[in-house]
């Protein structure tokens, strides 16, 4: 059967999915299943440093307990076609095309190639300092001469991007404020950016549900899969679940992670808790995937950041 609604889990296997992360799971669920559409796992485990395949093994578990399941894609010892890690030569053909338009340039700064690989979070500001672009053939030659090793940066131009997000409505953002930014790594690592734009646009992604912290990435992954030639999804941001202080949840910091949640709870009472929490539930009851879908709209998903106590 082929599908006109495709939607995606991204988890990166760096740690236990966590509430925020399972309600962003839920969201998408329910986003591709109201519509009768079709779900992929894609494994993001492009940084070798920060990838642990238990983890990668425990996400995919934690969702099926959950009953939240998906059609095609990643699981455990079937191969690595939904992962990122082997689909390095996708990456490779975008980035000699962006090359070939004359985009890229190499940047020898040492703190630009940090976390390129991996989603940003907020407060990762962008290096405003980099002046790499302007550096003469013969000065590039001489860093590389002293062993230098450079990642590679896009240039972007001086233009609004416009969409409208299915959930917050109108963004727009002119490229040039977040500027220039990394696509490939000193040590060769295709940057999250890259490789999610290629495999949006290589898998044929409809609709991208995540959270809101990556809404300022989702200027960029538009102008890319522009260029790449591919079609632009729909993007939906989900609210985040932020604690008290107004911290973010972090899977690094193993904040109210599913191990901890599966001993508190049944998979019908998580469930229920986070309808109620984004909105779809009046009152807390226990409740399935499946109940929840049949109520559900973006409409009646709250907007705001939801609090909780960590
Ligand atoms: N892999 C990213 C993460 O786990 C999500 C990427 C996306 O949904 O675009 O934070």
């Amino acid at each position: 059967m082929s599908h006109s609604i495709i939607g995606r889990y991204a988890p990166s296997p760096s740690g236990r999915l966590h509430m925020g992360n399972i309600m962003s799971s839920l969201l998408a669920w329910l986003d591709v299943r109201s519509q009768d559409g079709k779900l992929i796992f894609r494994l993001e485990d492009l940084d070798p440093d920060r990838s642990d395949y238990d983890y990668a093994a425990l996400m995919a578990d934690d969702l099926q307990w959950l009953g939240l399941d998906w059609d095609e894609g990643w699981f455990p010892g079937k191969g690595t076609e939904f992962t990122q890690g082997a689909r390095t030569h996708l990456y490779d053909e975008a980035f000699h095309l962006l090359q070939d338009k004359n985009l890229l340039y190499p940047c020898y700064c040492s703190r630009s190639q940090r976390l390129a690989a991996s989603a940003p979070h907020p407060g990762e500001k962008r290096d405003s300092s980099c002046s790499c672009r302007y550096l003469s053939d013969r000065q590039r030659v001489e860093l590389e001469a002293k062993g230098k090793k450079p990642a590679w940066k896009v240039i972007v131009p001086d233009e609004v991007i416009e969409f409208n997000d299915v959930h917050y409505g109108r963004q727009t953002e002119n490229l040039m404020e977040q500027g220039d930014f990394i696509i490939r790594r000193s040590d060769g690592v295709y940057a999250y950016q890259l490789a999610v734009s290629v495999d949006d646009a290589d898998m044929k992604i409809s609709s991208v549900v995540r959270a809101r912290d990556l809404m300022s990435s989702t200027f960029k992954q538009i102008w890319l899969i522009r260029i790449l030639g591919g079609t632009i999804p729909n993007y939906a941001h989900c609210p985040l679940l932020v604690s008290e202080k107004g911290r973010k949840l972090s899977k690094r910091e193993g904040d109210l992670n599913m191990d901890t949640l599966r001993n508190l709870y049944s998979p019908e009472q998580l469930i229920g808790h986070l309808g109620e929490m984004c909105g779809l539930l009046k009152t807390y009851r226990e409740c399935t995937a499946g109940e929840l879908r049949d109520l559900f709209s973006w409409d009646r998903v709250l907007k705001e950041d939801i609090l909780i106590n960590i």
